[in-house]
């Protein structure tokens, strides 16, 4: 399999989840190897800051990537349609501290990505594959990756909360297909004690019934309901695809995740990168990537989803 990227560049307008401000979103085609770049645009002097582990700046709530002061929230929903869609290269330009919410999923990207067109490249595309399993417990938490032939996903939630409750999706394999069905369109969901703390606190401007599932103590809050009973479930899966991609590359292997969240997810690729004897990079030999590319992350587990 080849690299690719996007046939062209594309563009849209959203609010920022956390700011409630507008952001404007361009994605363009990058050469072979750039891998996903995100630039702020906004600032006097643009920063380019690399989708890979080492930007990661916070887990709390999204992940956050940044570089200096710069940084970019709320990136997973993108990346997750980018790796899901086989896309290995893309500069992503915004004139903001966030990637538009849109309506809370990963369809707006996907529609955006398609409307652009795929590209593919001339160059060999590497891929992860896991040899050996590796797994970080915390308490009720834990995930794990085994070795399998391609991106497989087992996730299950468990809240007292009556909409939700127990719910798992059990060996999911990752194409463009499957995510465009079975998980794009998943949205983010909070409950509305969180929300309202999250507004006193400034943060979450943006969030609202079109673009969060919002609970009460009992109910969902939004008109319209879930689009699927487990949609929960299936948006913990998209976080986690999109937390993955930061590896930078396709990953083979079976993850299986209880009760997880973005720092459990981010966890996991920095105890992958830190074990090199547990995978092997296949395809062509990279050309002197940065040891800077393998720094170990530690981020703290129990930061909330
Ligand atoms: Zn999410």
């Amino acid at each position: 399999m080849n690299q690719r990227t996007i046939a062209e560049k594309i563009s849209c307008t959203g609010i920022g989840l956390h700011t409630g401000e507008p952001v404007q979103l361009t994605l363009y085609p990058a050469r072979s190897d750039a891998g996903i770049v995100f630039a702020r645009t906004d600032l006097a002097h643009p920063v380019e800051i690399p989708a890979k582990p080492r930007s990661v700046a916070s887990t709390s709530h999204a992940t956050t990537l940044g570089c200096g002061d710069a940084t970019v929230g709320t990136v997973e929903h993108l990346l997750a349609s980018l790796y899901s869609l086989g896309i290995d290269n893309v500069r992503v330009e915004v004139d903001g501290p966030e990637i538009p919410v849109m309506d809370g999923s990963s369809a707006s990207f996907v529609f955006l990505i398609r409307a652009a067109g795929i590209f593919t490249q001339s160059s060999e595309r590497r891929r992860m594959r896991i040899r050996e399993p590796i797994e970080i417990r915390d308490g009720e938490r834990s995930i794990r990756i085994d070795p399998a032939r391609s991106l497989q996903v087992s996730y299950s939630v468990d809240y007292t909360h009556p909409a939700i409750g127990r719910q798992t999706l059990k060996g999911f394999a990752l194409s463009g297909q499957s995510f465009e069905r079975e998980i794009c369109r998943a949205r983010t969901f909070g409950f509305l004690h969180e929300v309202e703390a999250l507004w006193r606190n400034g943060l979450a401007r943006g969030g609202n019934l079109d673009n969060t599932v919002v609970m009460d103590e009992s109910r969902v809050l939004n008109r319209d309901g879930l689009r699927w009973a487990d949609e929960f479930v299936r948006h913990k899966v998209l976080d986690l695809i999109g937390d993955l991609a930061l590896i930078g590359m396709p990953i083979e292997g079976h993850i299986v995740v209880e009760r997880g969240g973005h720092a459990l997810h981010q966890q996991l690729v920095s105890e992958i990168l830190n074990t090199p004897e547990a995978w092997r990079i296949e395809g062509p030999v990279p050309q002197a990537r940065g040891a800077s590319d393998f720094v170990p992350l530690r981020t703290p587990v129990g930061a909330s989803a």
